[in-house]
C-alpha cells in the first residue's frame, strides 16, 4: 500500500525529515539579492512588509492565501472552462465536488472569503448583536462590526498560551459560551461561528468533542452555528491526528461529522483550494434563500459569483484534493520541522505546531522592543533584511485605536511565517531556520517601529511605518561582518 500521509523519515542523524509526496514540474525562479538592496526594499515599502514588490523576495512566506501549488489536474481542468455568464457546466462540476466535500446541497458562489462575510454579516447580524467565537479574523470582524455586531471572543485559556502541548487550541471555551447565551440572550446571538485552524492564534485546531458540545449549548437555545472552513482540511486532519477516536477516519468522514454540525459552511477558495474565490454551503433552503439575493448584487450572478470559469473549475478539483490526506498534511509536517528545529535552538515559537505556518513569539524574540513599537513588525522587516524571506506581522500593527487614539495592544504578537502548501523545498525550510538562527544571537541589535501613515480601516494593509533608530543599518553592518560577500 502507498503512503496515505506525508512520511517522516529518521535522517542519518537522527533528526525527523517530512518527505515530499509529489514532484515539481513547473518552477518559478527565485532572486536573492545582496542585504543593501533587501534594506533599500524595506525602507521603500514603508517597513510593512504588505508594500513589498515580490522581485525584491526571495521566500515570500506572507501568506497561504492564493499561494498553495497548483495539481497538474487543477490546471488541466482549466481548459475545460464553459465560458457562460450563467448555467456554465463549470459551476455545475463545482456545485458537485462542494456538495461532495461538505454535504451541504445549497452553494452560493462568492469572489473570495471576505465576500462570504459580508453576505453573511449582511443578512443575519443586526445592530446590536453579538456573535460569540473562537477568535476572530480580520475581515471576519470588520464585516461584523460594519453591520452593527460585537465580536465576542471565548477562547479557553490555553488559546493564547505561547507554549503549550494542548492539543485543540482553537476550542470555545463552552463555560464563558453559556454565560454570554445568559447575559445577552439568545436573540441577540444571530450565531455563534466557528472558525476552522484558527488563523490569528497560530493556525490552531479545534476539536470534534468541542463543536459537539457548543452544538448541544446552541441547541438548547435555538442558536445557529456558521463554521468559517477556510482551513477546514488541516483542522480535519488535526483531529484526525489528534483525536484518538478519529484515528481511523477518513478525511471527508471528520469533515461531513464537523460540517453536519453548523447550518452555514463559507470557505476562502484562497485557502482550500489555492485558487481565488470562496462560497457559503447550507442544507437549509429557508437560508440560502435569504442570502441568495445579495449575491448578484454584490458578487455577480449565482453560477459564477466574481469568479472566472477557470477558476470555478480549479476550485472544483483542489476541493476534491482537500480530501487526500497526503495533500492536506504537506504543509503541516513541514510546519512541524520548522517549529522543532526553531524550538531547538531556543528561538519562542508557538507550540503546538498548528496550520498555515510558523508563528515566532515576537515579545520572546525582542523582550527589549516596547509593544507600543511592534515587535513583531520590527522582527518581520529584521527577518527581511537579513535573508529575504517576508514574513507578516500579526500583532499590534494589525489591531486598531481606541477612541482616545491608543494603539489597542494586541493579546499575542506574532511574526507568521507561512507554509503554502507544497511550494517551499526542505532546503529552504533549512535556510529560513539558520538565518533565524543568526538573527536571535543578533536580537539585541533590533529596535522598534513608529507609524508615519497610518490608514483608518484594516491598517496593516497599507500603513507605512519607519525604524525608530538607524538599527536596520547596524543590524545590516552586522550581517557583512559575519556574512562577508555571501547574500
Ligand atoms: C483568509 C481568510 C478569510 C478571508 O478570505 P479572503 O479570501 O482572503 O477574502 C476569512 N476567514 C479566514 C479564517 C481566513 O483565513
Amino acid at each position: 500500500m502507498s503512503a496515505t500521509t506525508t512520511p517522516i523519515i529518521k535522517f542519518i542523524n537522527g533528526e525527523q525529515i517530512p518527505i515530499e509526496l509529489h514532484k515539481v514540474r513547473i518552477v518559478q525562479k527565485l532572486h536573492l539579492k545582496p542585504v543593501e538592496e533587501r534594506l533599500k526594499a524595506v525602507r521603500e515599502g514603508g517597513f510593512n512588509t504588505f508594500l513589498l514588490n515580490t522581485n525584491d523576495i526571495f521566500l515570500d512566506m506572507l501568506t497561504d492565501s492564493g499561494t498553495n501549488a497548483m495539481s497538474d489536474n487543477q490546471v488541466a481542468s482549466m481548459l475545460q472552462a464553459d465560458d457562460a455568464y450563467a448555467g456554465s457546466q463549470s459551476y455545475y462540476r463545482m456545485e458537485r465536488a462542494l456538495r461532495e466535500v461538505f454535504g451541504k446541497h445549497y452553494v452560493l458562489p462568492v469572489h473570495q472569503g471576505r465576500a462570504a462575510e459580508n453576505v453573511i454579516s449582511m443578512t443575519f447580524i443586526s445592530e446590536g448583536d453579538v456573535i460569540p467565537m473562537n477568535y476572530h479574523f480580520t475581515t471576519t470582524k470588520a464585516h461584523m462590526e460594519l453591520n452593527g455586531g460585537t465580536i465576542l471572543e471565548i477562547y479557553t485559556d490555553e488559546g493564547l498560551k505561547i507554549k503549550s502541548d494542548h492539543p485543540f487550541k482553537g476550542n470555545i471555551d463552552t463555560r464563558q459560551l453559556v454565560e454570554v447565551i445568559d447575559k445577552y440572550g439568545p436573540g441577540h446571538i444571530p450565531f455563534i461561528r466557528f472558525e476552522a485552524s484558527t488563523n490569528l492564534i497560530g493556525g490552531q485546531p479545534f476539536s470534534m468533542a468541542n463543536m459537539r458540545e457548543v452544538r448541544s449549548i446552541a441547541d438548547q437555545h435555538g442558536i445557529m452555528i456558521v463554521l468559517d472552513a477556510s482551513l477546514i482540511g488541516e483542522n480535519a486532519y488535526f483531529i484526525k491526528k489528534r483525536e484518538p477516536e478519529y484515528k481511523d477516519a477518513s478525511i471527508k468522514e471528520i469533515l461531513h461529522e464537523m460540517c453536519g454540525m453548523a447550518e452555514i459552511v463559507y470557505f476562502s477558495s484562497r485557502k482550500v483550494s489555492s485558487t481565488r474565490g470562496g462560497g457559503i454551503c447550507t442544507n437549509s433552503e429557508e437560508l440560502y434563500l435569504k442570502m441568495r439575493d445579495l449575491v448578484p448584487l454584490y458578487e455577480g450572478f449565482t453560477t459564477y459569483g466574481g469568479m472566472s470559469v477557470r477558476e470555478i473549475e480549479a476550485m472544483a478539483v483542489g476541493m476534491i484534493e482537500t480530501l487526500d490526506e497526503t495533500v492536506i498534511s504537506q504543509s503541516p509536517s513541514f510546519i512541524e520541522y520548522a517549529v522543532r528545529e526553531l524550538e531547538k535552538i531556543g528561538i519562542p515559537v508557538v507550540t503546538p505546531a498548528g496550520a498555515l505556518g510558523c508563528h515566532i513569539d515576537a515579545m520572546g524574540f525582542l523582550p527589549h522592543v516596547p509593544q507600543e513599537e511592534y515587535p513583531a513588525g520590527a522582527l518581520a522587516a529584521a527577518l527581511f533584511i537579513i535573508s529575504g524571506c517576508r514574513g507578516m506581522e500579526r500583532g499590534t500593527i494589525s489591531s486598531v485605536r481606541d477612541e482616545d487614539g491608543n494603539d489597542i495592544l494586541a493579546d499575542v504578537e506574532l511574526l507568521r511565517l507561512a507554509f503554502p502548501r507544497r511550494v517551499f523545498t526542505l532546503s529552504q525550510t533549512m535556510f529560513v531556520i539558520d538565518r533565524l538562527h543568526w538573527l536571535y544571537q543578533n536580537r539585541e541589535l533590533v529596535g522598534g517601529l513608529k507609524f508615519v501613515d497610518e490608514p483608518e480601516v484594516l491598517r496593516f494593509f497599507m500603513g507605512r511605518l519607519d525604524a525608530v533608530s538607524d538599527w536596520p543599518e547596524k543590524l545590516m553592518a552586522k550581517f557583512r561582518l559575519d556574512f562577508g560577500e555571501s547574500l
